[in-house]
Order: structure tokens, then sequence, then C-alpha cells
């Protein structure tokens, strides 16, 4: 049956792009729950699984987690497999792909990696491609709001004002609400998962389709719930009602870019800097307040964008704090505004090769197709639905493995992350979250084949100058330690 929206729903695998809501604004709303996501309901308070048959094929047919929508390589092939395009199993289709910074003006300065996200949407406004850029900015709300919602720009400043990436949960029903409104030009940014569902609507509505003439991606690892906003703030000593904005990205000189930095404003004017390594657990590869979704998504750069931005994680770069950008441009306009800024000196750039930018993203390379394949295989040993993938669920020698243990103690992680935390919240205790997760850190820990030196090689490795830091990675490598 062509409706399972339901299905997504309830097995925890809804990402809350709002995609449903778009398509079925009388039936369904998107709510921001208890456990920092969002997850559509009925208007009228009733089931989700009882909703008229027609509503539920539209909603399930936008659903980016659903079978019952296309996937990535069919809405890829329809938008890009022409001209001169090249495929790539974990990139999908492109034209031209860079590694590089831009040059000019504080795009490099103000953006999370080299800035050319914001450059390059600038430069489709400039051009007069595009009337306005439906983007993520900062609502500057405060804490337990969510800090950040999708919002419309419709000029070069009102654009560069939402700089930087925002890690929490987003949810597309309101901007989209009002693209459908109001006529023009759009380009739209967001995860690939979001970009996807932007394709899936525009499947099924003109208007959207007419209008949403541009996407671009931000590769993306995971998205977190808010939850994970909130837990920053206590780990740093804040009172959350004081909490004005988070930067998760700050550039600290010297500090490498992959070692993420967060900084926390106030309203009366703080500012609170901390590294990762100094809030227990926020080691991005443990996926705290990791969206179940995320877990069973197996597109990590945004196949369905016209382009799509991310960090260019490998040695000279990693080690500039400046931060730098790779661009994979699937669509000949985003080809060519990448071209022209690399002739007028605009962008600092170079060419990159589709296996280097696999290689830059190799953990997320690896836990979306081999890690994915046990997820697979574990939720249909259960008995749970599962989503079609682009991969094959893993065999049960491979599930019962080191990797397909450390895989399945990893989702356990992101599972039991939320309901902890909320409970030591309520207790007003954070301790209690950071106890009550310690099991599950060791056992995935332990499944790693760790012991206790290796947790103190990581400690010591993520305090070593980047180009020691690099090289102790290469080495751990070789030796199949990460
Ligand atoms: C949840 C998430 C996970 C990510 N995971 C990875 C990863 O694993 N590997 C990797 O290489 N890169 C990842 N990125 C991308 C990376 O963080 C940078 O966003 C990217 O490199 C672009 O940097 P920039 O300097 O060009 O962007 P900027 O010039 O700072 O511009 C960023 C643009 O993106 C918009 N934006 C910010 N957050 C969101 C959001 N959540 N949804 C929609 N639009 C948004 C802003 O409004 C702005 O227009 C992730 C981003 C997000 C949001």
């Amino acid at each position: 049956m062509a409706r399972d929206l339901p299905f997504v729903v309830k097995s925890g695998l809804c990402v809350g792009c709002g995609a449903c809501a778009v398509a079925e604004p009388q039936a369904i709303s998107m709510e921001l729950g208890e456990l920092g996501a969002y997850l559509p309901v009925r208007k009228d308070g009733g089931d989700l699984e009882e909703l008229p048959p027609d509503v539920l094929t539209r909603a399930s047919a936008v659903c980016p987690f659903s079978n019952n929508a296309r996937n990535e390589d069919s809405i890829g092939q329809e938008l890009f497999d022409k001209d001169d395009a090249r495929h790539h199993s974990a990139l999908g289709f492109h034209q031209k792909i860079v590694a590089g910074y831009v040059n000019e003006e504080q795009y490099r300065e103000l953006g999370t990696s080299g800035g050319l996200t914001s450059w390059v949407l600038t430069q489709l406004l400039i051009d007069g491609e595009i009337d306005a850029v439906v983007h993520v900015a900062s609502t500057l709300e405060g804490l337990p709001n969510p800090l950040s919602r999708y919002t419309i720009s419709r000029s070069v400043d009102e654009l560069l004002a939402g700089r930087k990436s925002r890690y929490h949960v987003q949810t597309l029903n309101e901007v989209m609400a009002e693209v459908r409104e109001i006529p023009g030009r759009y380009a739209i940014v967001g995860v690939p998962c979001f970009i996807k569902a932007v394709r899936l609507l525009a499947d099924q509505d003109e208007t959207i389709r007419d209008r949403v003439v541009f996407g671009a991606s931000l590769f993306c690892g995971h998205m977190k719930s808010t939850l994970y906003s909130d837990y920053l703030a206590q780990s740093m000593g804040l009172e959350t009602p004081n909490v004005k904005d988070i930067d998760y990205r700050h550039k600290e000189p010297g500090r490498p870019p992959n070692r993420y930095c967060s900084k926390i404003s106030t309203f009366d004017h703080q500012e609170v800097i901390r590294g990762s390594e100094q809030i227990p657990m926020a080691n991005w590869g443990i996926g705290i307040f990791k969206l179940g979704a995320c877990d069973y998504c197996d597109d990590i750069t945004g196949e369905t964008a016209d382009i799509s931005f991310g960090d260019a994680w490998l040695p000279p770069f990693m080690s500039d704090w400046q931060g730098t950008n790779v661009a994979v441009a699937r669509s000949k306009i985003a080809a060519k505004i990448l071209e022209r800024g690399e002739t007028s000196g605009a962008l600092e750039v170079i060419d990159w090769s589709a296996e280097k930018v696999a290689e830059s993203q190799a953990g997320a390379v690896r836990h979306r197709r081999l890690g994915l394949a046990i997820r697979l295989a574990n939720r249909i040993k259960m008995g749970l639905w599962v989503p079609k993938k682009r991969v094959s669920p893993a065999s049960d020698k491979d599930l019962k493995s080191l990797f397909g243990q450390r895989m399945i103690n990893r989702e356990a992680i992101a599972l039991a992350s939320g309901p902890t935390y909320l409970r030591a919240r309520r207790a007003g205790n954070l301790s209690i979250f950071i106890d009550e997760m310690r099991p599950y850190i060791r056992k995935y820990d332990g499944s790693r084949s760790s012991t206790l030196w290796r947790r103190a090689a990581t400690w010591v490795v993520l305090r070593l100058p980047t180009p020691l830091e690099a090289a102790a990675r290469r080495v751990a490598r070789i030796l199949k330690f990460s």
C-alpha cells in the first residue's frame, strides 16, 4: 500500500521535514515534541493512520523516508543525468568539484567552513537567477524556542545575516506555505533529506516546481534534536532562558576545523566558548541526540541538489582553522558559478575528484553504507518496519561481527540519549544524564575493541597540534583502529 507515512512516524524514522504537512496542509501540521524533534500530527487530533486514504497516499509520496517516494537515484537521474555529468556511488551526479574557500569580503571569516554556500547563493541573487533564498537563520528568541528556523531572504544582506550551520532540527511547512503564496524564483538550502523532500513536493505541486528553481544541499553526518542545544548550554553552566544564540562552529585561531567548538551568546551579553573535548559525549561520532531517521539515510552529500557543500576534511586543509569547503556542482548553472569565481579570483579553489570527496567524508560513508546495512538487518530481525534503501541488509554473520555490534551500540546511544536527558532535566540534575549514558558509551567503546588505552590515546590525540594529530590518525587508520 502506498501509505507509509504512519509507519515512518511510528517507527521513529520521521526526520520532521514537514513535507507531508506541505502536501496536505488541511489535514496535517508539524509539532515540536518534548524530545526536541518535529513530528506530523493530525489537525483534528485523530490518528495519522486513520486519515482518508487519498490524503495519506499524497502525504506518503513526499516523505523522504517512505517507500512510496522516488529515491535519490531516480530524482538525480531525471535532473542531472545529462550533458557531461558523471556519477559516483557516494556523491551522485557531478559536473565540477572544487575544494577551497571564498577569497573576498568576510565570507570565509563569518561562514561555517570556507563560506562558499553563502557566496554561491549571493551570486544567484545578484545575477537575477533567483528572487529569494529559503534558508535557516537564528531567531534570537532564546531557548527553549528552537533558536533558529527556516526563513526567506530577499536581499544579500538578509541572506548573509543567516550564515553558519545550525545542527538541530528544522521544519519546512511554514516557509513552503509562504513560497506557495508569494510568486518568485526561489533557491532552497537544506540537508540532503530536505532537498529530496522539496523535489518530491515539486513532483506533485506545479507551483513549487515552478518556483523552487535551485537546490543547495549541505553535506550531512546527522541532525540533532533541540535537546542538543539545551545540553550544550547546560554543560556550559548557562540557564537556558538566557541563551540567545549558539554558533555551533565557532572558529578559534589554530584550532582544526573538525574539532568543533561552540560559542553561546546570552541575553545578558555573556559569550561562553567550549571545545567539544570539554563537553562530555560531544564527540560527533558518538551521535548523542541524533534523530532516529538519520541512521536510516543513505544520502551523505545531497544527491538531488544543484550543488552541495561540505568541509574538506583532508590534509592539508584539515589544519587550516579558518575552514575549507568542498563543493559538488551537479547542474550547469552551479558549475558555471564555480568556474566564474575561480577565474575572477573570488574563489581560492582547486579541482577535486569524487574519490577525494568520499575520502574526506569516510566516516559518514562507512556509517551510511556498511553501517546502514547492519542497522537494516537488525531492524528486520526484530520484526520492525524498514524503509527501502539503496543498501541491502547485511548478513547474520556481519550483524554479529565486531563492526556490526559497534553499529548497533552506536544506534543505541542515539535512541537512549533523548529520553535519558529529559529525565535528568526534570530532576534538575545533569549528572543523571552523564551517569546513565556512561554504560552505553562503554559498550560502544568496548565493541570497538577498545580498552582504557584506546580511550586514553583518543584523549591525547584530541589535544595534539594538528600535524601530529593528522599523523596519529593516519597511523591509526593503517592499523585499522578507526
Ligand atoms: C545538520 C548538519 C550536518 C552536517 N554534517 C556535515 C558533515 O558530516 N560533513 C560535512 O562536510 N559537512 C557537514 N555539514 C555542512 C557544514 O557544516 C557546512 O554547512 C558546509 O560546509 C557549508 O559551509 P559554508 O561556510 O559554505 O556555509 P555558510 O556560508 O556558513 O552558509 C551556510 C548556509 O546554510 C544555511 N543553513 C545552516 N544550517 C542550516 C540547516 N540546518 N538547514 C538549512 N539551511 C541551513 C544558512 O542559512 C546559510 O545560508 C553539516 C551541516 C548541517 C546543518
